[in-house]
């Protein structure tokens, strides 16, 4: 089974060729940087109206040559499913992607799958880690939860009461005038810092960065070096992360924990995750890098296992859904898997 996936929920249009029996990906992205503040969704829109053509031909051309026009039969197109990231994201950017996943499907004559972006970027650290049923920290830039798999769905066991961990963090290194994305910069910066108290709010199993964020910027206003606050966001905000990441394995009995999302490509989020794990006797996994962010590798794979088990959607049944929860997804591809 090979598939073509398709993204574009936000700032990263992106289109990957899946070949299941080579477990081997090939990704083709073209990132959106704003030239100041954060992501504009008009803007956003616009890059994917330009972008998305070129890395789905660019994506094609990959498979016409390792697989031939036709596929290596010589019989039928070069990808057997199309798959497109359905939602959450933004509404203008998702509509493009579906529009170009439809008519892309429709002219190789294959079947469409729509997935779900936040299950992606979960089951891409799944099956790179060859887990049965971890749990999941999802650490991206508009989104923070975690999810277990129960009773034929993957369940949000906690999640933020407000704002997703990357945009929380970019709010901060915008109020300091720095570029999108700041994540990468607060890193760099909090090699230096030393540690500041700041609001730490976790409740039961959900947690809150509105606060914290506030009080990160009154904190630079009122003349904190920008290190310190940078390492002190680095170790409240993840700390919380892993404690409820904890108290997610200790409430599920699971031993297997994997982690996605842009943020995951903190080195510091990850070493506190492994140490945790590692005190519990659990099995931690991050994928590399390019799974991390937003990208259609994820998509592409959570395609295949869809389409594997005949989760199809018909054209006229495709609407894309910005709103789009993990829990509303039946999860049809892990019984009898076989990607
Ligand atoms: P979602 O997947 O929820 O739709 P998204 O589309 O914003 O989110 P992602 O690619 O998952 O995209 O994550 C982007 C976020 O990751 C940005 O907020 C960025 O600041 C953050 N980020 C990237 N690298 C790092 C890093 N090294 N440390 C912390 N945050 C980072």
């Amino acid at each position: 089974m090979r598939v073509l996936g398709v993204e574009g929920t936000a700032w990263c249009a992106s289109a990957a060729v899946f070949d299941a029996e080579a477990d081997s990906v090939c990704i083709e992205s073209d990132p959106y940087e704003p030239d100041s503040g954060g992501i504009h969704p008009r803007e956003a829109a616009e890059h994917m109206g330009d972008s998305i053509p070129r890395v789905i031909e660019a994506a094609l051309e990959h498979a016409r040559e390792e697989y031939g026009e036709d596929g290596n039969d010589g019989d039928g197109p070069p990808v057997d499913a199309v798959a497109f990231s359905r939602g959450p994201g933004l509404g203008p950017c998702l509509r493009i992607v579906a529009t170009a996943a439809r008519a892309l499907a429709r002219t190789l004559g294959v079947p469409l799958v729509g997935v779900n972006h936040m299950l992606a970027h979960l089951e891409i650290g799944r099956h790179r880690a060859g887990f049965d049923s971890p749990v999941c920290l999802n650490a991206s830039g508009a989104n923070a939860h975690l999810l277990g798999f129960h009773d034929g769905r993957y369940r949000v066991l906690g999640e933020t009461m407000d704002t997703g961990v990357g945009n929380a963090l970019d709010k901060f290194t915008r109020h300091v005038g720095w570029s999108h994305p700041g994540g990468p910069k607060i890193e760099q910066h909090a090699r230096d810092g030393e540690f500041v108290d700041l609001p730490y709010v976790v409740k039961g199993m959900d947690f809150s960065f509105s606060g914290i964020m506030s009080a990160a910027k009154a904190a630079y206003d009122d003349g904190v070096p920008v290190e310190d606050v940078c390492f002190s966001l680095q170790e409240h905000v993840f700390a919380m992360l892993t404690e409820v990441a904890e108290r997610a394995l200790s409430l599920t009995g699971t031993d297997e924990l994997v982690l996605g999302g842009g943020v995951a490509q903190n080195a510091r989020l990850r070493e506190m995750l492994e140490s945790m794990c590692a005190e519990r006797g659990a099995d931690f996994h991050a994928p590399e890098p390019r799974f991390l962010r937003d990208n259609a590798g994820m998509i592409a794979v959570l395609g295949a296992k869809m389409a594997a088990a005949g989760d199809t959607v018909a054209v006229e049944d495709s609407a894309i859904d910005p709103d789009f929860r993990p829990d509303q997804v039946p999860v049809t591809w892990r019984s009898g898997e076989s990607v």
